[in-house]
């Protein structure tokens, strides 16, 4: 196999397709699908996929491929597949959805090395390698990646003699340790003992500790033997003891040791939905579960054990949680289980600490990866079951290209992996909860919380009748009453504030002017700390004007309620209280998510006061109360799902209480009482909610009863926009079938962002074979306008964020 196709790193249409290349004689039988390369393309040179080899070409004067980026494949090849086929679904260049499936370090420029690893010996490494690695340690992938005897080197890899390793640049270092190691032989270290003098007594120590040990990292020797560098200094200056750099893992979890825990004998509920997966585990089948069950009935115990099992059976598992619920308490459930076989993937880690924990997986020395969305990709070779849980979470959805889903993803690795898919959720979407009436997927109900302890007690309150009452503060009256009686009682309380939706936009009562962003068509988000007005699209930012721009009234002031100003009015009316707050202010620096949860946990607030991110996963015995402050923030935003968001979030959110044995009580405070989704989740009622809100989307035609596609064209001329997006709309008008609806040109929700003007077109679709083919036509008819004018045309098959 002389040629191999290569998918270049030029995302664009007409590139979107192998290009030929030679493999340099050197380099034949070496070079496998799946490997980086580096290749000259035009007058570039650029790194590419290997994504088949052959023996001919149709193509004459073809060009070498310059440099080999890997020696062993990155992408295996059922995830070349996978790549094929992601670009099909979501139309997507190749080369995105390769870069997709690896880390981030492996994109950003690097150094590649090539080191001994511990079998290094004499012995069983081919002598010229030896020699060369007997003077250095490492030698960089550059100086050997020519040389004609490049197999010996592929030979010793195989072995385990050698190991190819990333020393990332700049941005990130690889992290290495200090070690001391014995140079000499023991005897000479015997002999300098004997000759040293009474005054070198921490030299002799050191050296007597030699000759029991190969090596030690250096702050341990200091510790060890109570001495200062100064005397291991000299010893490696007279040649008996070597100084060496040696590289570990990042390990974000390290100084933590986790108990080994046991798996808990499980409920009659419980086996009774474990059994299903099981059997599809035992017999290597692809099924789709979905595991329906409220929080706290024990959904997690069901994702351990089934984990164990696959296990067990030498396979390996990816279990999805939302970034946001990837809480240390989470992965300490999965490190106390399996501890070492895990690793962690989410966006809190550095860009080399998610290369390390990437490698791990690539070698396959760990058999679990619990991660947010992109762990769906983990490099695994005997995938043996795949988790999502919290299913119904939109962050599963990747909001740029490839816009994939990483259900779909995982519905497709299961089938090309023979192995079970979870999905589990308290509140299913509707897509999901409608295939498993239709036995598209196996419903797995889990009825009852665990203990036996009851879902808590939700009641709503009017905010109209407070306003009414006199009451201005962001409390009910009943509210507050029932936070006075926790704190009193020593018992925890959570407060949850929507914060999505405008809730913080700056209006002047006089004449009622908004503060807007000069660049989009979106109001300024205020923030205290700084006195700023920032649009949370653009970054624009501008003090906060003392009178209104428009009418110079002085009565100009924020509207809304942001978490810093309840925090204020929590301290007037209830000084007593120690209040934690946790919100993207408090939690921007890393671990300080952890920190502020730890210290709750340790009752060190009465109060967890919070956006979206306390939603989820957070387990405290002692929160027995939970205030939604309002509840309606989410409700009025213009997204066909946004009913179905406020109900699994307000589900979510009252599942916080009395998960333990202390029971637990809600108060979901709101404008709109009598809305059908505060309402049912009120009544912790899926089964209502799910069947009122699939009437809702058959009369307005939106999924699961039909397909949408959202077509979204920017620029920052208004009318090139408008009639781009007119000629696309009618485009389909001509070409899908009629039972298809087009729902455009119209202005997106969002009509301008970074001064881009956003139009759109949204099609309703049951089945329409072509539609894919016409998309990709719009696109190859635009490709020079998106080239060389600065337009932008998304498509969105499936998308979950409607502005
Ligand atoms: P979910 O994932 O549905 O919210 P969890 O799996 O976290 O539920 O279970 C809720 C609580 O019950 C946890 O504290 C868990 O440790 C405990 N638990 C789960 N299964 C069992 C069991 N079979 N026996 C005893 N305790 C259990
Ligand atoms: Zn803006
Ligand atoms: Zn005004």
């Amino acid at each position: 196999m002389k040629i191999a196709e290569v998918i270049v790193d030029v995302p664009a249409k007409q590139t979107d397709k192998p290009f030929d290349y030679l493999i340099p004689e050197k380099w034949q039988g070496l070079v496998k699908p799946g490997m980086r390369v580096a290749v000259p393309f035009g007058p570039r040179m650029v790194q590419g996929f290997v994504v088949d080899l052959k023996s001919e070409s149709e193509f004459k004067g073809l060009k070498n491929i310059s440099k080999l980026l890997d020696i062993e494949p990155v992408l295996n090849k059922e995830l070349l597949k996978l790549g094929d086929w992601l670009t099909e679904e979501t139309l997507c260049y190749k080369i995105s959805a390769f870069q997709a499936m690896l880390p981030a370090a492996m994109k950003a420029k690097y150094e590649k090395k090539i080191r001994r690893t511990k079998s290094f010996s004499e012995k069983n490494t081919d002598g010229a390698i030896y020699k060369l690695f007997q003077q250095k340690e490492s030698i960089l992938w550059e100086e050997i990646a020519n040389r004609n005897d490049l197999k010996l080197f592929q030979k010793e890899i195989e072995k385990g003699t050698l190991e190819v390793y990333y020393e990332v640049k700049d941005k990130y270092n690889k992290k290495t340790i200090k070690v001391i190691c014995r140079r000499a032989s023991k005897m000479e270290l015997q002999a300098a003992i004997h000759s040293m003098s009474k005054g070198a007594k921490k030299q002799k120590e050191i050296l007597s500790y030699f000759l029991n040990h190969e090596k030690i990292a250096q702050k341990d020797l200091l510790q060890k033997l109570s001495t200062t560098t100064a005397p291991i200094k000299a010893l490696i200056d007279r040649g008996l003891l070597q100084e060496m750099e040696e590289e570990i893992y990042r390990d974000p979890y390290e100084n933590r040791s986790f108990e080994k825990k046991k798996p808990f004998k499980l409920t009659e509920d419980q086996e009774k939905a474990l059994a299903p997966i099981l059997k599809t585990v035992e017999n290597g089948i692809h099924d789709i579960f979905l595991l329906y069950g409220v929080t706290g009935s024990g959904k997690t115990e069901i994702y351990l054990q089934s984990i164990d099992e696959v296990l067990k059976r030498n396979k390996q598992a990816i279990m999805l949680v939302p970034e946001i619920s990837l809480t240390p308490q989470m992965v300490k459930r999965f490190k106390e289980r399996f501890g070492d076989e895990v690793a962690v993937l989410h966006s809190g880690l550095s860009i080399g600490e998610k290369y390390d924990e990437w490698r791990k997986i690539h070698r396959q020395e760990v058999s679990v990866v619990v991660g947010a969305r992109s762990a769906i990709f983990a490099p695994f070779q005997r995938l043996g079951i795949i988790i999502i849980d919290e299913e119904h979470e939109s962050s599963y959805k990747q909001e740029e290209s490839p816009r994939y889903h990483a259900r779909d993803v995982a519905i497709k690795r299961g089938q090309s992996n023979s192995c079970p898919v979870i999905l589990g959720s308290a509140t299913p979407t509707l897509e999901s909860f409608a295939r498993a009436k239709k036995e598209r997927y196996h419903l797995l109900p889990l009825r009852n919380r665990m203990n036996n302890s009851k879902l808590p007690s939700v009641e709503v309150v009017d905010m109209r009748e407070e306003l009414r009452g006199g009451n201005r503060s962001v409390f009910s009256v009943k509210l507050l009453e029932k936070m006075k009686d926790r704190i009193e009682k020593k018992e925890q309380i959570v407060l949850f504030l929507n914060k999505r939706g405008h809730s913080s936009f700056v209006m002047c009562r006089n004449c009622g002017e908004v503060c807007n962003c000069p660049n989009c068509e979106i109001s300024l988000t205020y923030h205290r700390y700084n006195n700023l007005l920032k649009c949370h699209y653009c970054g624009y930012e501008e003090p906060m004007p003392s009178i209104c721009p428009s009418c110079g009234s002085e009565a100009i002031r924020f509207f809304g309620t942001g978490t810093q100003k309840v925090e204020e009015e929590l301290g007037k009316i209830l000084p007593e209280a120690r209040v934690i707050r946790m919100d993207v202010d408090t939690t921007s620096k890393k671990g300080s998510h952890e920190k502020l949860l730890t210290a709750f946990q340790e009752g060190k607030a009465d109060i967890l006061l919070g956006t979206q991110m306390i939603a989820k996963g957070l387990d405290f015995p002692n929160i027995t109360l939970v205030g939604v402050l309002s509840a309606d923030t989410m409700l009025h935003l213009p997204d066909f799902r946004s009913a179905e968001k406020t109900f699994q979030l307000l589900t979510q959110v009252s599942g916080r209480a009395g998960r333990h044995q202390l029971p637990g009580e809600v108060i979901i405070q709101t404008y709109t009482p009598d809305n059908y989704a505060i309402k049912l989740a009120s009544e912790q009622n899926y089964d209502a909610f799910f069947l009122h809100e699939m009437m809702l989307r058959k009369q307005n035609a939106y999924p699961p009863y039909f397909f949408i596609a959202l077509i979204t064209v920017s620029h920052e001329d208004l009318l090139y926009t408008v009639s781009v997006t007119e000629k696309i709309s009618r485009l389909f008008q001509k070409s899908l079938s009629r039972e298809a609806m087009i729902l455009g040109p119209v202005a997106s929700p969002i009509a301008r962002i970074n001064n881009r003007y956003r139009y759109q077109c949204l099609i309703k679709y049951k089945r329409e074979p072509e539609l894919k083919n016409i998309l990709k036509k719009v696109l190859d008819h635009y490709q020079n306008e998106m080239a060389t004018k600065g337009l932008q045309i998304t498509i969105d098959l499936n998308p979950q964020m409607m502005m």
